[in-house]
């Protein structure tokens, strides 16, 4: 999963993208609502995090001109608990509030939710053949066994269980599963399919040659 936080506080840009980039999300940031605007347009990301207050253009400037073309999830981040604010976010489109000071507990919970809804998942719990992932804990089970799987492992094997069914092609994981700070080797997918497949099994992600993976 990849995530834009636009935040033009720098100590707390800095300590959402630390606190993300530990829960395995790849991440980006913008600290002006120009920037978050031109990041939103240019990449599919599969959740925003907009601050309200920002320099060049705020928070429900920058939502209402992303809604004209599209649906990314949107979690504002708001200073006031003001029922005008929440009536504004709801008519401009958010899908989601905070209001500010917040507990990083609450924000992960409140973007996982977040990004469960816009999937369509109805549980943290996925079943891929003896192999059950929890989207909660970030933990996974084969049979009885708990299974260690790196941040970025897990990230690879739920996307691809979220989006089941589908070929998603690597274009697409680079897109998803590695941000603008990663230094995208192009082996390195393949490294990550390689070690979950030894970990979970090596029928667990279907190769489609010249497409991509898959989970059937
Ligand atoms: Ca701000």
């Amino acid at each position: 999963m990849r995530i834009l936080i636009v935040e033009d506080e720098p100590r707390l840009q800095r300590n959402l993208v630390k606190a993300l980039r530990e829960e395995g999300y790849a991440v980006d940031a913008a600290g002006d609502g120009e920037d978050g605007l031109y990041k939103a347009e240019a990449f599919n990301y599969d959740a925003i995090i907009l601050d309200v207050m920002l320099p060049r253009l705020d928070g429900w400037e920058l939502l209402e001109r992303l809604r004209k073309k599209k649906r990314t999830p949107v979690l504002m981040l708001t200073a006031r608990d003001g029922h005008n604010d929440r009536v504004k976010g709801l008519d401009t489109g958010a899908d989601d509030y905070l209001v500010k000071p917040f507990d990083l507990s609450e924000l992960l919970a409140r973007l996982r939710a977040l990004i469960r809804r816009s999937t369509n998942q109805t549980s943290s719990k996925i079943e891929i053949r003896d192999v059950v992932l929890d989207t909660r804990a970030r933990s996974a089970l084969r049979g009885e066994t708990p299974v260690v799987l790196t941040a970025r492992e897990f990230a690879i094997i739920e996307y691809l269980a979220i989006h089941r069914g589908e070929v998603i092609t690597r274009a697409e994981m680079y897109e998803h599963l590695f941000d603008e700070n990663d230094d995208t080797l192009s082996n390195l997918l393949d490294v990550h399919i390689f070690s979950i497949r030894k970990k979970l099994g090596s029928e667990v992600i279907a190769t489609r040659r010249g497409q991509g993976y898959c989970i059937e």
